[in-house]
């Protein structure tokens, strides 16, 4: 097979392994001519112990894109190394497909250990789930479920009821409905509630989150026209008041998740909101966000609103989040009004948005455990990991930075530090919770500290389970509040590798 054959199928080769540009710019150059004298045949590689092996574990399709790609490179000059002497090696080049077969199928999501002290971070995908819930889903994942199907009448079901009681008695609403996300929790709400006419949103509260998801952006595509009242940081009831019109449906209140506006501030209460939005025929909408179910005080956490509390207070319609403070999978939970729950069922976006069996398998059984509050700070992990003790914390802090110690040997700086961590995806913005991590310094040239200790991050980053700590002032910190098995990170630190750090 020649080289101009080849041409046509480079596009999904290099999607498999990453851009080969020198492949590229050699094609047409000189060294080229600098190959093994003999390149065997696509055909007779296939035939080789080594490939054949290949074959067998991975299928012929992959290893004969690889073998094809790998021949292409070696002919663009890129191999010579592997091949000294200019005679191609058999042996060399079956280690190189094994190798490049080896990147090709590793699962790319992979589980990471968060030790930025983010507790629910969105990068790393956000609340992890309880164990019960992980039953859930595999059992949910193996078989037919009664998915849509109502076991006492032999009928039709609807695939939200294994899941609206919950809803229901955990907070207080009439009715509940789920979607994929929070954001489409309040695309939904809007387009059913308020297509084609205004809704009025204080401008304090006109967030954006995370970069894709900007209120303004999803009410317009909603069909909804954004009515701005007040100013960034002083919003009045008066302010609403005034922007009410003919064409308004409903005021809204966002939950500002990611800031705070400080100082010189003043903001309206869902209470008196309510009062209003109702005397002038409208509904008052609440975008809670992070939404937790239960009072985190009393697990020693600051206040966050509930979803019962915005019902208590007069809201129509809450939604916030699954996999937030809440500590479950991916979905958008919407309480609130049974007739305007009803409404939303109706809309044809809700078949686009819904749930998928795994999800409200987990969803369920993450809710069940809210039934018991004395029992849901030990199951829940991200409640665990949020009321966890400062004591607590350091002791494991002592086992990881002993480890450490002896891993980095005397190019590396280590010790046990206070740190903050934060809650994370906009609950709570400022409060922050005391914390123990274990901070490590490259010893290197001071001029060279920020690119040291970013190669010490990214050698934590290359462990077979990957750690990702934070840099801060030059150090790289792991923050130990969400390890619960110091084990994990330990045992791999025999494969750590500094070799480029503090050179
Ligand atoms: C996080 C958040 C969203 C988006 O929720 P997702 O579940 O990530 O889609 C929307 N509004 C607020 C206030 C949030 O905090």
């Amino acid at each position: 097979m020649g080289w101009p054959d080849f041409k046509p199928g480079m596009g999904r080769l290099r999607s498999l392994v990453g851009s080969t540009p020198a492949l590229f710019r050699q094609q047409f150059s000189e060294s080229a001519l600098e190959l093994p004298a003999s390149i065997p045949s696509v055909d007779r590689l296939l035939g080789t112990p080594a490939v054949l092996e290949q074959t067998e574990r991975h299928g012929r399709p992959l290893v004969l894109e690889l073998v094809r790609l790998l021949l292409a490179e070696t002919r663009a000059g890129e191999h010579g190394r592997l091949h000294p002497q200019g005679e191609f090696d058999e042996a060399a080049f079956g280690a190189q497909l094994s190798a490049r077969i080896g990147m090709v199928v590793e699962a790319s999501q992979r589980r990471v250990l968060n030790l930025t002290g983010t507790v629910i971070h969105t990068n790393l995908g956000r609340a992890v789930l309880p164990e019960d819930a992980v039953q859930a889903m595999v059992a949910a994942a193996r078989n037919p479920t009664n998915l849509e199907y109502d076991l006492a009448r032999g009928e039709r079901g609807e695939r939200d009821k294994h899941v609206e009681n919950w809803l229901s008695r955990l907070t207080g609403a009439q009715a509940g409905t789920l979607v994929n996300n929070n954001a489409a929790a309040v695309f939904i709400m809007l387009n059913t509630i308020a297509a084609r006419k205004e809704v009025i949103v204080s401008r304090g509260e006109l967030i954006e989150i995370g970069g894709a998801f900007r209120l303004p952006d999803i009410m317009a595509r909603a069909g909804c026209k954004l009515v701005e009242v007040g100013t960034t940081n002083r919003t009045y009831l008066g302010d609403y008041a005034q922007a009410i019109g003919p064409r308004t449906a409903a005021l809204m209140k966002v939950h500002t998740s990611n800031y705070a506006v400080q100082g010189f501030t003043s903001s309206v209460d869902e209470e008196a909101l309510a009062r209003l939005a109702h005397e002038n025929g409208v509904l008052l909408l609440s975008d809670l966000g992070s939404g937790t179910l239960i009072e985190l005080e009393r697990y020693g956490l600051p206040h966050e609103r509930t979803a019962r509390e915005m019902l208590l207070k007069g809201v129509d319609l809450v939604s916030f989040s699954g996999d937030k403070l809440l500590g479950g999978p991916q979905a958008g939970l919407i309480v609130g009004n049974k007739g305007l729950i009803a409404r939303i069922n109706k809309n044809p976006l809700k078949r686009v948005l819904r749930l998928d069996k795994l999800r409200l398998a987990a969803l369920e059984a993450v809710l069940k455990l809210y039934a018991d509050p004395q029992r849901l700070s030990q199951a829940l992990p991200t409640l665990r990991w949020l009321a966890r003790s400062r004591d607590d914390i350091e002791r494991t802090g002592q086992v990881v930075c002993a480890a450490l110690k002896i891993a980095v040997g005397e190019l590396v700086e280590v010790e046990l530090v206070s740190c903050m961590s934060q809650i994370g995806s906009g609950a709570l913005p400022t409060d922050l919770l005391p914390s123990v991590a274990v901070a490590l310094k490259p010893n290197g040239p001071g001029k060279r500290a920020g690119r040291l200790v970013e190669q010490l991050a990214a050698s934590f980053r290359a462990l077979p389970v990957p750690v990702i700590g934070r840099i801060q002032d030059n150090r790289l910190l792991f923050d130990l509040r969400t390890l619960d098995d110091p084990s994990i990170m330990v045992s791999q630190l025999g494969q750590l590798d500094i070799g480029n750090v503090g050179r």
